[in-house]
């Protein structure tokens, strides 16, 4: 099965001013501002291009399966109509080429029920971006005007779970990204008792060498903090016992521990994929018809995300050969030096790349947050073995050298 993962950034503006936002990294308040009222929205007439340069792409490339995902800034400011225009365009150019799957990352602050109905026509489902309870989700997801967003991202959450319940969307889940001054078991709490939330995503915020000395003198945090939280959560989890409640992370550590193999196609966590070589980059699709990779790593080496190319004056497959595709293959394929004798790296490989970085050494770092991980992998393994699952600690596997890492 080969997938292709589109991030299309239909709104390139927000109605919120998140502090930790790697889209606006570089970008003052004020100038952030400024964008707000210059809404940066796509046109259809770059969505007609992107048909074209997909429809390409599949043929050449063979893809069988294409997740288009509605990003931004926040794309519930598109003009609902549009929305509707571009979702059909979308579907009419490529649903008889490829298996399609649509997707929307919002705040959830615009959701309704017009939106609501517009998910369901395209089966698109909806990751909600909250991260805990009002007095956690408000110190840093907050709007122009500085007050919480937590109670109007709740509405939309309740109104979306009417639509899940009613059979009219597919699945509801929620993003949140991990502070350690948080209790993790009232996040926990907060999304499966409180939200009755079934699908949840926490990831570590996009740190590196040279970005978290800063946080840590803000915050007084270090890394251990975090793997305090992660073995928390995890804890907070398995005791709540309800197997309808999926946790991204945990399952695929313990899915690992388990003999299986996963592959992630977005490479934001801490478990990184057994590469089946096969994988296509994450091509991601500015609002003006620029192109460039996963723009996660705004955060690292800017060259990386160097937009040099347009769905007009390129084609997929010169997208694939791309300077900025051929440094991200390379990360993937360098495992960092010093997690090469690590005994967690079948199931860790260095950790998400984005948080490797460092200006001195570029990748070649293990993840900032190593220990944390480390922490978590022993907790999990822990668990596994009293409970049966496992019958010998996965940690005590003689280390792989590369060459059997990468022929696994
Ligand atoms: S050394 Fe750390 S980052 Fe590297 S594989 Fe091991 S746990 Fe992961």
């Amino acid at each position: 099965m080969r997938l292709l993962e589109v991030i299309l950034k239909t709104v390139e503006t927000c109605n919120i001013n998140c502090s930790y936002c790697y889209f606006y990294v570089d970008t003052s308040v004020s100038e952030r501002q400024i964008t707000k009222f210059n809404k940066k929205i796509i046109s259809i007439d770059v969505i007609e291009q992107l048909v074209l340069f997909l429809r390409n792409g599949v043929k050449k490339m063979k893809i069988d399966l294409m997740r288009i995902v509605f990003h931004g800034g926040e794309p519930l400011l598109q003009n609902k109509s549009d929305f509707d225009h571009m979702c059909s365009t979308l579907v009419n150019g490529l649903s008889e080429h490829v298996n399609l799957e649509f997707g929307i990352q919002t705040n959830g602050i615009c959701i309704h029920y017009a939106w609501l109905e517009l998910f369901s026509k395209y089966n698109i489902s909806p990751g909600i971006s909250l991260d805990g309870p009002a007095k956690y989700n408000d110190m840093q997801r907050i709007d122009f005007s500085g007050r919480g967003t937590h109670e109007r991202v709740v509405k939309g959450i309740r109104k979306t779970q009417e639509f899940v319940n009613s059979g009219r969307i597919k699945r509801l889940s929620t993003i949140s990204v991990i502070d350690a001054r948080y209790s993790a078991k009232e996040v926990f709490d907060h999304f499966a008792r409180e939200l009755e939330i079934k699908g949840m995503s926490f990831l570590l915020p996009d740190y590196n060498y040279d970005t978290f000395p800063a946080h840590q003198e803000q915050t007084g945090l270090n890394i251990e903090d975090y793997g305090n939280f992660l073995c928390e959560l995890f804890e907070s989890w398995i005791n709540y016992d309800d197997d309808s409640i999926d946790i991204v992370l945990f399952r695929q550590i313990v899915m690992l521990m388990m003999g299986g193999k996963t592959v992630l196609m977005a490479d934001t966590g801490p478990v990184s994929s057994c590469d089946d070589g096969d994988s296509l980059p994450i091509l991601t699709v500015y609002h003006d018809g620029r192109i460039s990779p996963d723009d996660t790593y705004l955060t690292t080496d800017k060259n990386i995300n160097s937009k040099n190319k347009t769905l007009s004056n390129s084609t997929f497959e010169e997208f694939t050969e791309s300077d900025q595709v051929k440094i991200l293959k390379e990360i993937r394929r360098n495992t960092p030096t010093a997690c090469l004798n690590c005994s967690w790296l079948k199931i860790c490989n260095g950790g998400a790349s984005v948080n490797r970085y460092s200006s001195e050494r570029g990748f070649d770092n293990p993840s900032i947050y190593c220990s944390a991980l480390q922490m978590l992998y022993k907790h999990i393994e822990n668990k596994l073995l009293i409970d049966g699952m496992i019958s010998a600690p996965f940690s005590a596997e003689a280390p792989l050298s590369l060459e059997t890492y990468e022929a696994t």
